[in-house]
């Protein structure tokens, strides 16, 4: 077992269609949903993830340009990183990770730069597509404004904009 706490990293991700790469350290590897929208920090905004496959670990600190011809070419930004911890109990006890992201509910604490408090992502059956939903919890880090951005957009890593990434690599 680890020693220091697991980490999480969202990659804004301007590839064909933009959208946020969330992954969090789980066993070793990166478990990822891509949200297209981003994480809210307002409870009321239900944000579709979509599973994707599994990162390693050493992922989570790229920040630069997919070449061409590479899945999901475009430029990768480091939007925010931190560590998290498992919130989510059932009868008084806390659900292993691995379990939580089986059973499709996922309730964690992310202590990131930007993002803060607790999030869930919960496993729907909406649509054809295995799909989740990114719901901001209700504690003292949810925003209950409706605002157009509720975070800066800018790397945590390097303060540069996506746009800036793309022609710098
Ligand atoms: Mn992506």
């Amino acid at each position: 077992m680890s020693a220091t706490k697991p980490i999480f990293v969202v990659q804004k991700h301007a590839a064909s269609h933009l959208h946020y790469d969330f992954r969090l350290e789980i066993g070793g590897v990166l478990v990822s949903w891509a949200i297209p929208k981003g994480l809210s920090a307002n409870p009321a905004e239900k944000h579709l993830a979509m599973p994707t496959p599994d990162h390693e670990y050493s992922y989570a600190k790229f920040e630069g340009v997919l070449p061409e011809g590479s899945y999901g070419a475009g430029a990768v930004m480091v939007w925010d990183t931190g560590t998290y911890h498992n919130i989510k109990h059932h009868d008084g006890k806390l659900v292993p990770m691995d379990e939580c992201v089986k059973n499709g509910h996922v309730e964690v604490w992310l202590d990131g730069h930007k993002l803060k408090g607790g999030y869930a992502l919960i496993k729907t059956h909406m649509h054809a597509k295995p799909s989740w939903l990114c719901i901001k919890m209700n504690d003292e880090h949810a925003v209950h404004t409706k605002k157009a951005h509720y975070f800066n957009e800018d790397s945590v890593l390097s303060g540069r904009t996506i746009e800036q990434i793309a022609k710098e690599g």
